[in-house]
């Protein structure tokens, strides 16, 4: 029986968390290198794991090798590489959704099951049945519910470098994420592509007609591998809708479940820049309704009862020419979810709640909402109270003597 020793000293916990830090881009492959050299150096006998990754990019002498090294050495990824895709002379790399998710599937079953929970996916078309997007949507009338697993499709751009400098550079980032995931937001969000900002309108020009010509190819790409993962199956034609023999074609992408773009997620500006939806200065601003620029605020206005449904939308809204995601199945204007995180200026939220417990408070007349607040809190387990904020602030003149003894005596 020689040598059995050597199992025991192959794997490394530390070696395993510090390349974790450095694929989810919290360490610096290099910092991952020095901390595992020095555990070495300090160690009587260290793991062979930690070891390897020592000696990555010559024990770290030729730092710019380090990453390449790792990649070789420690990490065996059985994920799909980003296509390129040549639009216009100008390649852009597109990291196909379909292909990641049978991919997750077929090698990272638990990663899949953390991204999915698929036994909520029955749950979730019961929770959206009565909405205007599912009576609307091929969903509504199959059997099969079960196995639609909702996805969202994200848009948005971010600085990449420079940030808050003239030169800074930007890039339009679109990604996927599961709507029934209980893992982390980094592990349900997957990216699709990066696009610099910069180079979109100096290589096309200004002009955005121009630009969505462009994105309308880049858009064909994205439909066609969402398109793929609404049938389940593995495409049987390339976008271009040449046929595709390749073993794999019709065969199941992932054991028979298929996945529903479900939302559309973006700012306005992405909505109107990529996906042809209006201009939120137009006179007919808004994409789920006729409500115009000047009555878009009047409450009792004839907007409130004009919501589009699909028909309208298609003979109203011009985006389904922009954007080849309006062709995919059930998706539309209303598929497109208003993100209000990127539709507001940053510190309205105070007056937005303030203006909610006024009318609850004032106009309402509900003169207990704060106690109904503090068992909401203590029903969904709410750790972050407003701690300053007291039901007496609220109150009428009149009753403030009264609100007060109130709050004074749970304490
Ligand atoms: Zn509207």
């Amino acid at each position: 029986m020689p040598k059995r020793k050597a199992a025991p000293s192959e794997r490394s916990k530390l070696a395993n968390y510090l390349v974790g830090q450095v694929c989810w881009g919290l360490m610096s492959a290099v910092q991952a290198q020095t901390i595992a050299q020095l555990a070495v150096e300090d160690a009587e006998e260290a793991p062979n794991e930690l070891k390897r990754l020592a000696k990555v990019g010559s024990s770290g002498q030729c730092p710019q090798n380090v990453w390449r090294d790792l990649k070789r050495s420690m990490i065996a990824v059985h994920l799909p590489e980003p296509q390129d895709v040549l639009i216009e002379n100008e390649v852009y790399k597109i990291l196909y959704p379909h292909e990641v998710l049978a991919s997750l599937y077929q090698n990272y079953r638990d990663m899949f099951n953390a991204m999915f929970d698929v036994t909520e996916a029955a749950r979730f078309w019961d929770d959206v049945k009565n909405t205007k997007m599912f009576r609307e949507h091929p969903l509504s009338g199959r059997s099969d519910q079960a196995r639609a697993l909702p996805i969202g499709l994200h848009g948005d751009g971010a600085p990449v470098s420079a940030k808050g400098k003239t030169w800074q550079k930007s890039a339009d980032f679109l990604s996927f994420s599961s709507l029934i995931g209980s893992g982390a937001h980094r592990l349900l969000h997957i990216i699709i592509s990066a696009v610099w900002t910069l180079g979109l309108s100096q290589f096309l020009g200004e002009s955005l007609d121009e630009k969505r010509r462009v994105m309308q190819q880049y858009w064909k790409h994205v439909a066609w591998s969402l398109h793929a993962c609404w049938l389940g199956t593995w495409p049987t034609e390339d976008p271009e809708g040449n046929p595709l023999r390749n073993q794999a074609a019709g065969k199941p992408l992932a054991g028979g479940l298929f996945f529903v773009l479900w939302v559309l997620q973006a700012d306005l500006e992405f909505q109107h820049n990529f996906w042809g939806l209006p201009h939120w200065t137009n006179n007919l601003p808004c994409n789920r309704c006729g409500c115009t620029r000047d009555d878009f605020l009047n409450f009792n206005g004839p907007w409130v009862s004009s919501g589009y449904d699909k028909k309208t939308w298609n003979a109203r809204c011009k985006a389904a020419k922009v954007c080849a995601l309006f062709a995919l199945a059930g998706c539309w204007g209303g598929t497109v979810q208003p993100d209000l995180m990127h539709t507001k200026y940053l510190g309205v939220d105070q007056y937005f709640l303030a203006s909610v417990i006024f009318v609850l408070a004032r106009v309402k007349q509900i003169h207990n909402w704060f106690e109904l607040l503090e068992t909401y809190w203590k029903d969904r387990q709410v750790t972050s109270h407003f701690r300053s904020m007291k039901d007496s602030m609220w109150a009428p003149k009149d009753r403030q003597g009264e609100t007060d003894s109130r709050q004074q005596a749970p304490a």
